[in-house]
């Protein structure tokens, strides 16, 4: 799983953190601001009284728990941002390599849901990934489908070799149609319409 949202929403739908590469961090962990460490701690809940109490200023923002001098913050990582501790995205992007490496030559399915399409680092990512596999379908889900289609072609310099599939609808409505069309292959009609 590939993902660009800082919101650890995969996390808490029980994905395990081993299957997930969040390229731009996650607010379940903070760091020290400066940082004065490498070290991540993982935040499990906010406590949004200690949030309001930042925000009107009755006290500061949390201290870093290592050196208790700097302010922690969320290890989510913005725009030029050179205080952003990379060890934990590096080490999820490398287990990913290591995944795509062990399964070069297998079949294999690479689903595309609701990406944007201005997101040039996303892009190249996904980039990194489909060029270590050899037999590779990708499903891409999204109003763009085809705009996105063509813009990864441009990225993977027009590969012949990759098979598409295209759902040009919102993510939710085209993930529902899949879903259906999959039970009607697998049980008929009846149980389709049913969900059963
Ligand atoms: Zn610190």
């Amino acid at each position: 799983m590939i993902t660009s949202a800082i919101d650890g929403y995969w996390s808490r739908l029980g994905f395990d953190d081993d299957q997930i590469f969040e390229m731009k961090g996650s607010v379940n962990y903070f760091q020290c601001s400066m940082p004065c460490r490498s070290r991540l701690w993982k935040v499990d809940t906010l406590n949004i009284d200690d949030v309001e109490k930042c925000l009107q200023l009755r006290s500061g923002p949390p201290l870093c728990g290592l050196c208790k001098r700097n302010f922690s913050r969320p290890n989510v990582f913005m725009e030029s941002d050179c205080y952003f501790v990379s060890s934990r995205i590096v080490h999820q992007e490398q287990r990913l390599n290591e995944l795509c490496i062990t399964n070069y030559d297998k079949k294999v399915l690479f689903a595309i849901v609701g990406v944007s399409i201005d997101n040039n680092r996303i892009f190249e990512v996904i980039k990194k990934k489909l060029l270590l596999l050899t037999n590779v379908s990708i499903l891409l889900i999204d109003p763009k489908a085809v705009e996105i289609k063509d813009k990864l072609q441009i990225f993977l310099n027009n590969p012949q070799e990759l098979n598409w599939i295209l759902i040009s609808m919102p993510v939710l409505e085209g993930l529902v149609t899949l879903n259906r069309h999959v039970r009607l292959l697998q049980y008929g009609e009846q149980q389709a319409d049913t969900g059963n």
